[in-house]
């Protein structure tokens, strides 16, 4: 029998015991550990509460998740409440799947100034994580600054700006939602250092910022190359201009009468943030792309700014024990392979790129090398050692059926329009789990 863990319950997580799974069959048991009571990773806590057909990818997890010979280690912190080298004890191989849940610094002067959160800890918020549950983000000024040209400042975008009616169907949760209904936010400014044929947003997400029923996005139409241009383009980013250039062309008299502005604003780098404790206003340097990259042109300016949100990255939690490469951000590996019989995967083997999709081949890859690495068995105890280690520090490990009780009291607290009310606080979800 082979044991292995895998530590994170995210796509990588599940996608990496899938494979295990296939390679094994029944000669393996694979214990799968979250630091937190429920699992899913960013699935839940990730993915925008109003994209729910994309959360529906967590089925496909379910079958695996409930395979007999599949566990999930709830409510279990890597690192503190077990350690690397006591999982190494225990099991044939152990797999990182943790993620890259801490943002990237924006690294300008008055980025400590309060209402200025990183993407992590704003969709963390929005969408109840236990630890960012409490940010208390204050909307109540006049524009927000998002930072960032990719899909989570669109997703930030989005959610600052629907109406009640527009998050119909979503799993934003209540203290987000109230929040957001009660802002007074009236222009949000979208700021990124490359230009529109830089884009990283993908089209259809770019596209539903154009059904927005309180606003319509503007973008300056000098900031668009010729229309010939864009023939140059890789297919997506083509696409992805295509919906820029339709927002350049709403007629400016419709814009009027629309209660919130939306605006693009290309070759635009980020340099300070001012204000007297709380965030006033920032500052900006113009650019220009040369042989691909943004430099700046020594002109600034300044744009008011009362909450400001970067979507600019993630990076990975070191762990105890773990090599880590400091410059990229994520676990020293080599393809996965980090020392014997210890591996990563997804975000913390890569970073923060790709789909949930890409994912799938990079568990499927890392089972691939265990196999290769330990063609036997090392007759280690797995799940039974684990357990004995869990009874004697007293460990409360919340199981999958717990998992399946949290979710059903989630989905019988939901609103009227929403598909569950999720629990945003740690001690709440294991009391629903009916541990005591
Ligand atoms: C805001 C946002 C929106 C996104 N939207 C989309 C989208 O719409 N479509 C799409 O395809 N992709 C989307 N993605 C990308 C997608 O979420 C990622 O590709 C995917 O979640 C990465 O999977 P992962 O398993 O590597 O990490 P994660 O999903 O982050 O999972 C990591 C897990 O590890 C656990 N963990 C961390 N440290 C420890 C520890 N020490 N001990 C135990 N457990 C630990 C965490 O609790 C978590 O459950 C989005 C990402 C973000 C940030």
């Amino acid at each position: 029998m082979r044991h292995i863990a895998i530590v994170g319950s995210g796509p990588a997580g599940y996608y990496t015991a899938e494979a295990a799974q296939k390679q094994w069959g029944d000669d393996v048991r694979i214990d799968i550990f979250d630091m937190l009571p429920v699992p899913y990773g960013l699935i839940r806590f990730g993915v925008a509460p109003d994209h729910q057909s994309i959360k529906g990818v967590t089925r496909r997890y379910e079958q695996t998740a409930l395979a007999d010979n599949v566990r999930f280690v709830g409510n279990v912190k890597v690192g503190q409440d077990v350690s690397i080298a006591e999982l190494q004890d225990l099991y044939d191989a152990v797999v990182l799947a943790t993620g890259a849940p801490r943002d990237k610094d924006i690294g300008i002067p008055g980025d400590h100034l309060k209402n200025v959160f990183g993407s992590a800890a704003f969709v963390g918020w929005y969408n109840g994580h236990p630890e960012f549950a409490a940010l208390d983000p204050d909307l109540s000024g006049h524009t927000a600054v998002v930072i960032g040209m990719g899909n989570v400042a669109l997703d930030v975008t989005r959610i600052l700006s629907k109406t009640r009616e527009e998050f119909a169907g979503s799993d934003i949760v209540a203290h987000a939602l109230e929040r957001l209904m009660a802002s007074k936010i009236k222009r949000i400014v979208i700021l990124g250092r490359r230009g529109t044929h830089q884009i990283m947003m993908t089209p259809k997400e770019l596209g539903e910022l154009g059904h927005l029923s309180r606003t319509a996005p503007w973008v300056d139409p000098r900031d668009l190359p010729e229309e010939v241009e864009d023939a140059l383009l890789e297919p997506g980013i083509r696409k992805s201009v295509t919906h820029l250039r339709s927002f350049a062309a709403i007629p400016e008299s419709h814009r009027a009468d629309l209660p919130l502005e939306v605006e693009f604003d290309f070759f635009a780098s980020p340099q300070g943030l001012m204000g007297e404790g709380q965030v006033q206003a920032i500052s900006v340097e113009r650019t220009r792309i040369e042989a691909g990259r943004a430099v700046g042109t020594g002109e600034f300016y300044e744009i008011p700014a009362n909450l400001v949100i970067s979507c600019i990255g993630y990076q990975t939690s070191p762990i105890e024990g773990v090599p880590f490469d400091d410059g990229a951000g994520r676990f020293a590996n080599d393809e996965g392979r980090i020392l014997p019989g210890l591996y990563c995967v997804g975000w913390a083997r890569r970073g923060p790129s790709g789909t949930i999709g890409t994912n799938r081949p990079d568990g499927f890859g890392i089972v691939e090398m265990i196999a290769e690495d330990f063609p036997q068995s090392q007759r280690k105890t797995g799940r039974v050692g684990f357990d004995a280690l869990a009874a004697a520090r007293k460990l409360d490990v919340v199981s999958f059926d717990d998992w399946k009780k949290i979710e059903e009291a989630e989905t019988l607290r939901a609103r009227d329009d929403a598909p569950r009310e999720k629990f945003v606080d740690v001690e709440e979800m294991i009391r629903a789990s009916g541990h005591d």
